[in-house]
């Protein structure tokens, strides 16, 4: 029997990076699987792939409702659908402002409050955000997607504050730059990106970029009962940017 054998478990934006290398290291240990996504299109069985938008709040009661009735309950959820976004103060419309915070923290809002009816059911209930180092590390053009991410880390405090007299365990990762998908596709953008690429590893303090899986292995032990003591924690998985 493996460590997460009868625990269900929910990933949003489990379709693509982070959240893929989550849902299967979850699913490698044993629990049972649910990814929300945007675009469940790629996700394998034996994970269960469900559309939905952490911007919509129908969408997400829906989505989760019916990845419990898959599941049969819901102990683990993950919250780890997020979006970028670049520039100064001066660089982003209110519009853009509202689209990715409705995303980052509302989103985690959202599909929160639909799940913790069927968390308090659990006997073994946590929830683990994705948060950022960019949450509290000052990063240069990244006005808008720091707010947000401090936001998440201020959030997840709040709520394993607020849950945690009912055994239900609140924690973040804050993960450094990882190689996903979506840092694939910023990487893309630029004139050289193979020589853009060797640059950002060489920013880094252990001259390579975080993986996907190693933020996945955060995610799953705070997810974990081995993890019980564990709660309003922010977990940096950053090779070591923030600390050195
Ligand atoms: P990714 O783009 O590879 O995957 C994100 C997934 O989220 C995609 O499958 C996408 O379809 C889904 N998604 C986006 N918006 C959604 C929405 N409105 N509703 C439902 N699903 C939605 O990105 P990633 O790099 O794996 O990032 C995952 C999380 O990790 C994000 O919260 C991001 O902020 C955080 N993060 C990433 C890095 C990094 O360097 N990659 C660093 C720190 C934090």
């Amino acid at each position: 029997m493996s460590e997460l054998t009868g625990l269900k478990a929910l990933v949003t934006g489990g379709a693509s990076g982070i959240g893929r290398a989550t849902a299967e290291l979850l699913a490698a240990r044993g629990a049972e699987v649910a990814v929300l996504d945007l675009d469940p299109s790629a996700v394998d069985r034996p994970l269960r792939a469900h559309l939905a938008d952490v911007s919509d709040d129908t969408s997400v009661r829906s989505a989760v409702a019916a990845a419990a009735d898959d599941l049969g309950g819901l102990d683990i959820l993950v919250n780890n659908a997020g979006i970028g976004a670049a520039g100064t103060v001066e660089d982003n419309a209110d519009t853009e402002w509202h689209r990715v915070l409705d995303v980052n923290v509302l989103g985690i809002v959202r599909t929160t409050r639909a799940a913790l009816p069927l968390l308090r059911a659990s006997d073994s209930p946590a929830i683990v955000n994705t948060c950022s180092i960019a949450a509290t590390a000052g990063l240069p053009q990244r006005a808008l997607y720091s707010a947000s991410k401090g936001a998440v880390q201020a959030l997840t405090l709040a709520m394993a504050a607020d849950h945690v007299r009912e055994g239900i365990r609140v924690n973040c990762v804050n993960p450094g730059t990882a190689d996903t998908p979506w840092v694939g596709r910023l990487l893309n953008r630029a004139p050289d990106p193979v020589a853009e690429r060797a640059a950002l590893n060489a920013r880094q303090p252990m001259g390579r970029l975080v993986t996907a899986e190693e933020v996945a292995a955060a995610i799953v032990y705070l997810a974990s009962p081995a993890a019980a003591s564990v709660t309003g924690t922010a977990l940096a998985v950053d090779g070591g940017m923030q600390g050195l």
